[in-house]
């Protein structure tokens, strides 16, 4: 039918870096004039952005598909899983096509082969940041793609190769054209954000692309910082107030011998110093961390080193995975393997003592007021917000009560009045902080 529109339907599965992948995939879709669908029966085509990072993401990237193939015509898998094309098509011969990461353009060509071309009036002009799939009020910046790091539980550079920075002018205008639209939180990303600009003739680094970036006078926090000198040039801008004091800095563990295994930097004493080092500058940075339990070779008191580290670094968020023997992880070689339960076991016994650390933390915040940029709005009228220490999606969130006239995106003034270990609840203080001096916001 020449003036038929296709209905594509796109599912982002796995990480941030993998959502704004999505939101790249979609813009050029609808400014090709395609209507992205969220009824899958009403698609003419599925894709699904799949993730393959550790086996449970793996799982679920292939439920999905299945999913989508009970009510789509047709279905084109994309994303980390699609480099495993064997694995997905054994279990679903009927998906049409299969495409790695970073292969957008061929993923359009092949839509426009299968299902037309979108009448030429239906063709549509978007911001050069395109389609936003956060709140229109924070934004990811993917930075850079790949890694050249090799950690031996991780299969990332296998899957999305060695590490390709964007250009500090090229970030630049995404992020201007984003502050244009409307966004006040630039989340930085990518799989090691402190390793930005290595590969690049002028080498560039993160701490002159985010001084860069902070003349733009919004929120910016900082993202997947991997342990290094360039993290610790990162704090000073904290202490400036030109990035926002959160640092998310996956240590994975504590022991040495296990750090060493995985082909990770650092120590628990070097570890601390750092941690210590970092507070003196900015005492109140908020710092989140991953850990890796129940490694390969993992014994009982290595695991217990690391719980002294939880216990004497009192970080304020901390994410834990038992580990994944996924394929083409070269710590499986290491073999040795702790058992599945005794794995998950170590992560849930971690977790609890982190939980009661937490919760101390956030008690000492009862009382005090905090700037906060509110994500919802529900429709009793409760505010869903986060300060300068909250990420979303990972971290706690703050909940007020009775906030009439308040929209999501608003900068309000909240006093915390109660805590649990992961959210807080507070009252109104103020109602539109001005954004002027939006950086000196407490
Ligand atoms: S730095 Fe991160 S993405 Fe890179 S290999 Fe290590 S864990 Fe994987």
């Amino acid at each position: 039918m020449q003036n038929y529109i296709p209905h594509i339907g796109i599912v982002s599965l796995g990480c941030a870096k993998n959502l704004v992948d999505t939101q790249r995939l979609s813009s050029v879709l609808v400014a090709k004039g395609y209507i992205i669908e969220n009824d899958y029966s009403k698609c003419d085509l599925v894709v699904v952005n799949t993730c393959g990072f550790i086996n449970p993401a793996i799982e679920e990237s292939l439920d999905t598909i299945g999913e989508a193939l009970q009510y789509a015509k047709k279905v084109i898998v994309m994303g980390c899983l699609g480099t495993n094309e064997k694995l997905v098509l054994s279990k679903y011969p009927q998906v049409h096509k299969v495409f790695g990461p970073s292969v957008r353009a061929s993923v359009v060509r092949e839509i426009v082969k299968v299902v037309g071309e979108p009448p030429q009036d239906a063709v549509q002009k978007l911001n050069p940041s395109g389609i936003l799939l956060t709140p229109p009020h924070y934004a990811y910046l993917k930075i850079s793609e790949g890694c050249r790091h090799r950690c031996s539980f991780c299969i990332i550079p296998k899957l999305r190769g060695t590490q390709r920075s964007r250009d500090v002018d090229n970030i630049f205008l995404e992020a201007q054209d984003l502050v244009s639209r409307g966004v006040k939180e630039l989340l930085i990303i990518a799989q090691d954000s402190s390793d930005y600009g290595f590969d690049l003739e002028t080498k560039p680094n993160l701490y002159g692309l985010l001084d860069k970036l902070s003349t733009l006078n919004k929120w910016i926090r900082v993202h997947y910082v991997y342990p290094s000198k360039e993290a610790d040039r990162i704090i000073d801008l904290m202490a400036e107030d030109k990035v926002l004091p959160y640092i998310d800095v996956p240590f994975q563990h504590a022991n040495l011998d296990i750090l060493k295994a995985m082909r990770r930097p650092g120590s628990m004493e070097k570890t601390i110093q750092t941690i210590e080092r970092w507070r003196n500058i900015r005492p109140d940075i908020a710092i989140r961390s991953t850990f890796i339990t129940g490694f390969p070779s993992e014994s009982r008191s290595q695991f217990e080193e690391l719980l002294d580290f939880i216990k004497e670094a009192r970080l304020d968020r901390v994410g834990c995975f038992p580990y994944s023997e996924v394929d083409g992880a070269d710590a499986n070689n290491i073999g040795n393997f702790v058992d599945k339960e005794e794995r998950e076991a170590r992560a849930f016994e971690l977790m609890e003592i982190q939980e009661q650390i937490s919760f101390e933390k956030l008690q000492t915040r009862i009382g005090k007021q905090y700037d906060v940029i509110v994500d919802d709005v529900t429709d009793e009228g409760v505010a869903i917000a986060r300060s300068k220490y909250e990420a979303p999606d990972v971290d706690g969130q703050i909940f007020i009560e009775d906030v009439k006239g308040v929209r999501a995106g608003d900068i309000i003034k909240v006093e915390i009045t109660n805590a649990d270990e992961h959210d807080m609840q507070a009252k109104l203080v103020k109602t539109l902080v001005s954004p002027i001096n939006f950086k000196n916001i407490k």
